[in-house]
């Protein structure tokens, strides 16, 4: 009675519990980030707790301060978080009407003298015209006459392509997320990725100086966290789980945001530990089948809901899907219609930034297909199964 297929679903299988029990691993981190950065063909990775502690030290050690960086006012929350927490101010863009990822064309009047970083997100794992971005940024750079750092968020669009090379080669340095709920994990963790020398060593000495090691206890919860992960996503054990959850009886756990609070969480700044890295490169071998599968999966649900009431958009080549995502009037029905069948769909993003409680006093004017786009977004489990 309570078996259901979860809206997301980490890929731990026998190989990962190898990796975690593989303690005498040597070099588990640098082997992490230099296979990672191989993978999506940049000559340097760093790894962090979390893709968003990896944006803050891009921020800071690019020296950017109460400078303005633009970012899609539709993506995850920790984003802009990352802006005002590093001691910068957010300048939201609208989506495309025909996109989940920012307007072009707002994009470019955005930019001020004022801007000093661009964050192009390629939300769902939909790819941005990185060529044009890179264009626009050239010539506003000559016009205003200093530099300004473009940054591929690559957190949904691992080995996204436009025009048939990786996003994450376009721009100063690309950021990648990888906690369960991305394509592939690390348990926790993010990654940068970047050409420059210069910029790969700055985050290895702030990363260094400002995060903390912890050592054997945080090894220990982290495995305790994989083997609850394990458990949990059962589909007998994830119905239940779903079942407390709609009671409201799990809401502490798991929200990951708040409306009207700017934070980090209380880890944010650990050094990453070599549990994660050694699940990581693991799983990072098996992204090819991983993303095939998601890709497979995705033009299903699409093929199959081809005649019915959901919109799909940006159907482009180069998309790896992270998530299978439509628009549908009453979005409550299709939840609960599929609830019943023992699928559980997802809401991945349900709200505009600007129109948070936290973001208020930076919304200048109206972003109104971000607005619309929270209200009626659902994601099907494209997850490999
Ligand atoms: C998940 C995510 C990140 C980074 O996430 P962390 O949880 O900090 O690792 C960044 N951008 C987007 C769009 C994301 O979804």
């Amino acid at each position: 009675m309570f078996k259901l297929i979860p809206r997301l679903k980490p890929n731990y299988t026998f190989s990962d519990w190898l990796a975690v029990f593989n303690i005498f691993q040597k070099k588990s981190i640098e082997c992490y980030e230099k296979e990672f950065s191989e993978k999506f063909e940049n000559e340097y990775g760093v790894m962090f707790q979390h893709g968003r502690t990896g944006l803050y030290a891009l921020l800071k050690v690019w020296g950017l301060d109460k400078d303005e960086v633009i970012c899609p006012a539709y993506t995850c929350v920790v984003v802009p978080n990352a802006i005002v927490l590093s001691g910068n101010v957010p300048v939201f863009v609208d989506c495309a009407k025909d996109s989940f990822n920012m307007d072009i064309d707002l994009l470019e009047k955005a930019i001020t003298e004022k801007t000093r970083a661009v964050i192009v997100t390629h939300i769902f794992g939909y790819p941005m015209d990185v060529i044009q971005v890179q264009d626009i940024i050239k010539s506003v750079e000559k016009k205003h006459g200093h530099k300004i750092y473009v940054i591929q968020d690559a957190a949904h669009s691992y080995g996204a392509k436009w025009n048939g090379e990786l996003v994450s080669k376009f721009g100063d340095a690309s950021i990648f997320g990888s906690n369960i709920s991305k394509v592939i994990n690390s348990i926790f963790g993010g990654m940068v990725i970047t050409n420059s020398k210069e910029t790969f060593e700055a985050l290895i000495s702030w990363r260094d100086k400002n995060t903390i090691k912890v050592g054997m206890i945080k090894s220990l919860k982290r495995f305790v966290y994989f083997i609850a992960v394990n458990i949990a996503f059962n589909s007998f054990v994830y119905g239940f789980v779903n079942w407390l959850e709609r009671l409201g009886a799990l809401d502490q756990f798991v929200k990951y945001f708040e409306e009207d609070k700017i934070y980090f969480p209380n880890d944010w700044d650990s050094f990453p530990s070599k549990i994660e890295a050694r699940v990581g490169r693991n799983q990072l071998k098996k992204y090819d089948y991983l993303i095939t599968q998601r890709v497979n999966s995705a033009k299903k649900w699409i093929q199959e809901l081809q005649d019915k009431d959901v919109i799909f958009k940006d159907d482009i080549d180069g998309s790896t899907y992270s998530h299978c995502v439509a628009l549908v009037e009453d979005r409550d029905k299709w939840l609960e219609a599929y609830r019943i069948k023992g699928i559980q769909l997802g809401i991945i993003i349900e709200y505009a930034i600007p129109y948070m409680k936290a973001y208020e006093k930076y919304r200048t004017k109206d972003f109104s297909i971000s607005l619309e786009y929270s209200k009626k977004t659902i994601n099907f489990p494209n997850w490999p199964r």
